[in-house]
């Protein structure tokens, strides 16, 4: 966990402005009133679970505000809370200008070293018997009076330092630090989603992203030992560990889809190349079932384009015809592998997916990488698919996964 700044310790922050603008901000009043309140439920879930102590939450149009002694944990807590798009620690005043100018000094003299260059930036929403420009101007000659021997200058354009000032109504705030979230829509806001979990580097970002933009997840594992270990396995459930740090207080259900005979089966009865067309149209079935048990609205994995033999947009196409009931998104289409494995770095999931294992061993020499769908489904005619669907849906297990 990151904190903030050491020198925030030094001025007595009781407050943290959560900031929700971006997308939320352009929605019709009903989704955007209904997405405000989901998200101070989920900051609540986030507060409790890391048991970080506040004494009020204030909800107004485009802000959350947080009375807390624990300022900097609060604002290091809701960077990782979807739809939060940035957040900064601050300090309470009534609106009065002169009570305004006197904790903007305060902050400076905590934050403000020597020749430095600082501005002073004001928002200011209700009535009042100044303007926001007044309160940059007095705050700024007061600073540079007070802090006389520091030789500081305004630099408006780039400064080194910006005291924050935010009126609203009866309250301000003054802060020195903007922490950027992770924006998004609140989680919850869309519905479930079933996700394809590897445990690779990829499917783990794929999921995220399902999660920014407001879907739960419910991940599912196929375990196809023997063609991998027991350690791939506890390495995907790890992974999904990682990524419900991102969706506290919602349900942490993971399944565990025993694969390995299906697996063993497409190796003995069919051709050798389509053995991983033949795998991941399996786990679409698999998943479609799942998702109907879980009444969840689509199916989620780490594919992009070209990325692995399995993923030509010929094979591709294979695969999806299986999925007649519920729709297979994809959110790495596009990315390239340096862009996801960047962003799985973010997301904290890059260093447990990149733990040595071992790949499957069920992969040919020569998959095929232009699958004939014909060719695939007469294989599948071949084989007893309903009756292995069934049996993989009836042994599957499901594990919460503790935090
Ligand atoms: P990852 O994408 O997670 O790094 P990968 O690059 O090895 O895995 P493939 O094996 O081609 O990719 O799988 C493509 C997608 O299929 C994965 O992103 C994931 O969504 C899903 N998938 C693959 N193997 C499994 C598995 N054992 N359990 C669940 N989903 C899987
Ligand atoms: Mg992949």
């Amino acid at each position: 966990m990151k904190f903030v700044a050491g020198w925030l310790s030094q001025m007595k922050f009781d407050s943290v402005i959560v900031r929700f603008g971006g997308e939320i901000g352009i929605k019709g009043k009903w989704t955007r009133r209904a997405y405000e309140k989901l998200l101070l439920k989920n900051i609540k879930r986030v507060l409790k679970h890391y048991g970080v102590s506040h004494e009020e939450i204030i909800r107004r149009l485009g802000r959350i505000y947080i009375k807390t002694r624990n300022a900097q944990e609060v604002a290091s807590r809701l960077t990782c809370v979807f739809g939060v798009s940035s957040v900064s620690p601050a300090a309470e005043t009534t609106s009065e200008m002169n009570e305004v100018v006197q904790k903007a000094v305060e902050l400076a003299d905590t934050v403000l070293k020597s020749r430095s260059s600082f501005a002073v930036r004001c928002r200011r929403i209700g009535e009042h018997p100044y303007s926001s420009m007044g309160i940059c101007e007095e705050a700024g000659r007061r600073i540079l009076v007070n802090l006389e021997k520091r030789n500081l200058r305004v630099d408006l354009r780039n400064p080194q330092f910006t005291i924050g000032v935010e009126v609203r109504d009866d309250c301000a705030y003054v802060y020195a630090e903007t922490l950027q979230g992770v924006d998004g829509f609140p989680l919850g806001s869309q519905p479930k989603v079933i996700c394809l979990l590897s445990g690779g580097i990829d499917s783990p970002v794929a999921c995220w992203l399902a999660m920014k933009r407001g879907c739960t997840i419910i991940p599912v594992y196929f375990d196809i030992i023997p063609f991998t270990s027991e350690e791939v396995t506890a390495k995907a459930l790890n992974v999904a560990r990682k990524l419900f740090e991102w969706s506290i207080g919602f349900p942490r259900k993971v399944y565990i889809v025993s694969h390995g005979r299906n697996l063993e089966t497409f190796i003995r009865e069919s051709p050798r190349k389509l053995t991983c067309i033949l795998c991941k149209r399996m786990m679409y079935r698999i998943a479609e079932r799942i998702a109907e048990m879980e009444e969840a609205e689509g199916i989620i994995t780490g594919e992009s384009i070209g990325e692995q033999a399995s993923q030509t947009l010929k094979n591709l196409r294979v695969l999806n015809e299986v999925a007649t009931k519920y729709p297979v998104h994809r959110p790495l289409l596009g990315f390239n592998k340096l862009e996801t494995e960047e962003l799985a770095k973010k997301i904290s999931t890059f260093k447990i997916s990149t733990r040595k294992t071992g790949g499957c061993s069920a992969a040919p020499k020569k998959p095929a990488t232009g699958a004939k769908l014909e060719a695939v489904k007469r294989a599948e005619q071949e084989l007893d698919i309903e009756g292995m669907v069934k049996e993989s849906v009836r042994e599957a297990k499901t594990v919460i996964v503790q935090a």
